[in-house]
């Protein structure tokens, strides 16, 4: 066995601590991570907190995952010991259904999340608040040496769930596109947006945002609790990108998209949407959603980053800071991701 330390939560109603655990043996097609960097996602928090559905406990979460290869299996070949590597929200799936084979590993009904999810080998999986990780080699993926690496943490979950819908809905120039949130995802959804060509407004509760956001390349800022502010952008949106993690009435904004505009839901809010049908008949509106993106698209994604130096805004903490930055982030309080370092683990 793998003998690894991290921070777990016992219980939905314990702060994470210190825990020793095991992982499997690096098998044939395995590679082992020393883990240096891993982000701070809205859905850790979801999940220690069972906002979702009841939790596999001890937790140890984290699926933002960069490091170093510190060991590789017999028939691995995509990756050497010193490698730079990164793991994402998913370390397994069934690989040969319509999803797998259309790389859309992520909608696998047999995928395993990275932590809070039951592995092939009937034990628990376990995140990346830990000193190292043992993975399948195809969900490693490649991460440059150009960038700053802690910055890079964040692209493994916040950077594909926003890049691939918009690439999904080939979101560019001419297209009037809000992003829903500046947390961790919106903030990445306005640099992508942006690199992408697209015209974008910031929608936002946090009127202290709005310089910020201008400075990541946004175009405009609506604070959402201003009426007249929401009045001045009826009809407005191509899409709307949906980053919001905790409840809110769809309805508001399904106002300011065109005719025929599209509502896409990335946050995760655990009370469902109230929509009424006429919020969608009048205008042929659409509500859809999107959840992660496959392991080609991921690689691309972090292809597209280095090459366009793009990274996450980052404010690095110590493992022991960590129910700090939750507190921070349930009032909306993150500038704009909150990334690990394990070295003080
Ligand atoms: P985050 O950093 O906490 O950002 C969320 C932002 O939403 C906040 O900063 C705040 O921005 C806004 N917000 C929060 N509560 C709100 C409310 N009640 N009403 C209106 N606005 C509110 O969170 P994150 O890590 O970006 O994650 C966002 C959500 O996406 C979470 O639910 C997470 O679980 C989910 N998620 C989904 C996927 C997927 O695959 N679809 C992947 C990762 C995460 P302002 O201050 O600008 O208003
Ligand atoms: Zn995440």
């Amino acid at each position: 066995m793998t003998k690894s330390k991290g921070y777990a939560a016992q219980s939905a109603e314990t702060n994470l601590a210190p825990w020793d655990f095991e992982r499997r043996e690096v098998g044939a097609h395995d590679v082992l991570i020393d883990i240096l960097y891993c982000g701070v996602c809205h859905s850790d928090l979801h999940q220690i907190k069972n906002d979702w559905f009841p939790g596999i406990f001890p937790m140890v979460p984290g699926h933002e995952i960069v490091g170093r290869i510190a060991a590789v299996g017999a028939h691995v070949t995509n990756f050497k010991i010193g490698d730079l590597a990164g793991v994402g929200c998913m370390v397994d799936s069934c690989g040969h259904c319509e999803d797998c084979k259309g790389d859309l590993e992520q909608f696998c009904s047999e995928g395993v999340q990275t932590y809070n999810a039951m592995g092939k080998d009937g034990t628990p999986t376990q995140g990346g608040y830990s000193n190292n990780i043992v993975v399948k080699e195809e969900f490693a993926l490649h991460v440059s040496d150009k960038l700053p690496l802690a910055a890079v943490a964040p692209l493994l979950c916040a950077g594909i769930t926003t890049y691939s819908p918009l690439r999904y809905w080939k979101v560019g120039p001419g297209h009037k596109v809000a992003v829903l949130g500046l947390g961790g995802l919106g903030h990445m959804a306005v640099k992508f947006a942006v690199a992408f060509g697209a015209d974008v407004t910031v929608l936002s509760t946090s009127p202290a945002k709005e310089e910020d956001a201008k400075v990541l390349g946004a175009h405009h800022f609506v604070v959402t609790k201003d009426p007249d502010q929401v009045a001045a952008v009826t009809k407005t949106f191509d899409f709307i990108v949906d980053t919001v993690s905790g409840p809110h009435d769809i309805n508001l904004y399904l106002n300011m998209l065109k005719s025929r505009g599209t509502h896409i839901a990335l946050g995760a809010p655990s009370e469902p949407y109230q929509i009424p049908a006429f919020s969608l008949l009048a205008g042929g509106k659409a509500v859809a959603g999107s959840g992660i993106g496959g392991l080609a698209e991921t690689q691309e994604m972090l292809d597209f980053c280095a090459e366009h130096n793009i990274v996450s805004d980052i404010e690095i903490i110590g493992i022991e800071d960590i129910h700090d930055a939750y507190e921070r982030m349930e009032k909306g309080d993150v500038r704009y991701r909150f990334v690990i370092d394990l070295a003080t683990l």
